[in-house]
């Protein structure tokens, strides 16, 4: 006899890049030259963990640091975040008001679950797509439900997308993505002044509405190319009050194996995830939390000094990367605003070779060996995500296939 998984595990479904990544093995493995612009993953040795915090790293194992922390993580390292979330948002947080965890995914699924009261199974998620995949089975694995807004070109979230929904009596929380992954958008700061009032008003019209809280996915807050990615805390302070803000090592610090994020919110809401966390993980990975800690204080000057470096290779791989697929009359590249993912329309659809940007992509990888996210992936067909976090070898020849595949699949078949 075979014993299945639950059934109450409906929402769940495999990971897009997964699957592509087990396809660039196979090809791999016959020799073939694959070029992976799949993985949100910065890749060493153009973007390798700074320094520091491996030295502080390789100091809490000859210290044997190895050993359990506070669940919320040490006092130290939240206190240095507490000052560095008080700098960046313009409103002063203490250790209590963070939670250091397991990475971004960790901390999302814990925001989600301290507020989503999942009795009925009507409380509302809003959420911009072109989204994360993940957001939706998140939402959908702690009983809540997922409300996608469709963004369309240039996907620049604003308020008229939401403001039809805003009155909804059952709006848990708003979760944003600033810098956006896949499309690299920065929602301007005037749309999160528009979207803070119009929460303010339903707050005031009250009755059976649940007061909204907010959810910032800013994992990709330092990946910026032209100005810094405003919050919804920076532009309303009293939005500190409902706003739980994600941020950590996995983007800006290339760690993304490390497992190691950080959120900030309000005392009882960080209590709470801290109270679960402690029954499901533990703390974070101690030896990380001293790398970070050392990364940020000790060595402070000097991953400021790679950060900078970092940032210059990102934005030289997102010029590039814009001005070679604008040159296709096939493809129509979004130039992103943050973050080390490009945003691309592609040639699908009725009269096309490929109907669907799913069946583009595969294609690609088995003509071309180049491996792609599909936009259907992220809730947007039509389109592709590359990542740009690899060498610029890659990021070249890679755009190079794309535009090849493109201007030879031109006409239906
Ligand atoms: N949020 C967004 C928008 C992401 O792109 C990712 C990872 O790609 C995550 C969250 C999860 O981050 P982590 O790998 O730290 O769990």
């Amino acid at each position: 006899m075979s014993i299945q998984p639950s059934s109450d595990l409906g929402w769940l479904s495999g990971s897009a890049t997964e699957a592509a990544a087990k396809k660039m093995r196979q090809l791999k493995t016959e020799g073939k030259d694959v070029i992976d612009l799949t993985q949100g993953r910065p890749e060493p040795p153009d973007f390798p963990v700074p320094e520091g915090l491996k030295l502080g790293e390789k100091e809490a194992i000859r210290k044997n640091k190895s050993m359990y922390t506070p669940v919320a993580g040490i006092d130290e390292l939240r206190e240095v975040l507490a000052e560095q979330f008080s700098d960046e948002l313009g409103v002063p947080y203490t250790k209590k008001e963070i939670l250091v965890s397991s990475g971004g995914r960790v901390l999302l699924k814990l925001a989600l679950q301290v507020l989503i009261d999942k009795h009925d199974g009507q409380d509302e998620v809003l959420y911009a797509t072109p989204a994360w995949p993940a957001y939706t089975q998140l939402i959908k694995s702690l009983g809540g439900r997922p409300i996608p807004i469709k963004l369309k070109h240039p996907f620049k979230l604003k308020y008229e997308d939401i403001a039809h929904r805003l009155q909804d009596v059952r709006i848990a929380c708003i979760l944003l993505n600033t810098p956006n992954n896949p499309t690299g958008a920065i929602i301007d700061p005037e749309e999160l002044e528009k979207i803070a009032k119009a929460i303010e008003e339903r707050d005031r019209l009250g009755g059976m509405r649940k007061p909204v809280a907010l959810i910032l996915d800013w994992l990709y807050r330092d990946i910026v190319f032209n100005r810094s990615a405003k919050t919804i805390v920076s532009v309303n302070k009293s939005f500190q009050d409902r706003t739980i803000v994600i941020d950590g090592a996995s983007k800006t610090y290339n760690a993304t194996g490390l497992r190691i994020c950080y959120a900030a919110g309000p005392r009882q809401l960080i209590e709470a995830m801290t109270k679960i966390q402690s029954l499901e993980s533990g703390n974070a990975n101690s030896r990380a939390q001293y790398g970070l800690l050392a990364a940020l204080t000790k060595y402070k000057k000097e991953t400021e000094r790679e950060l900078g470096i970092f940032w210059r290779r990102y934005k030289k791989r997102r010029d590039c990367a814009f001005k070679e697929l604008s040159k296709s009359s096939r493809l129509e590249p979004l130039r992103p605003e943050g973050t080390f993912y490009i945003w691309v329309k592609i040639p699908v659809g009725f009269g096309m070779r490929y109907q669907a940007d799913r069946q583009w992509v595969q294609a690609l990888l088995e003509q071309k060996h180049v491996g792609v996210i599909a936009g259907d992936d992220f809730g947007c067909p039509g389109y592709i995500r590359l990542s740009l976090a690899t060498s610029m070898k890659n990021v070249r020849e890679g755009v190079r296939r794309i535009r090849e595949f493109a201007e030879e699949n031109q006409s239906p078949t």
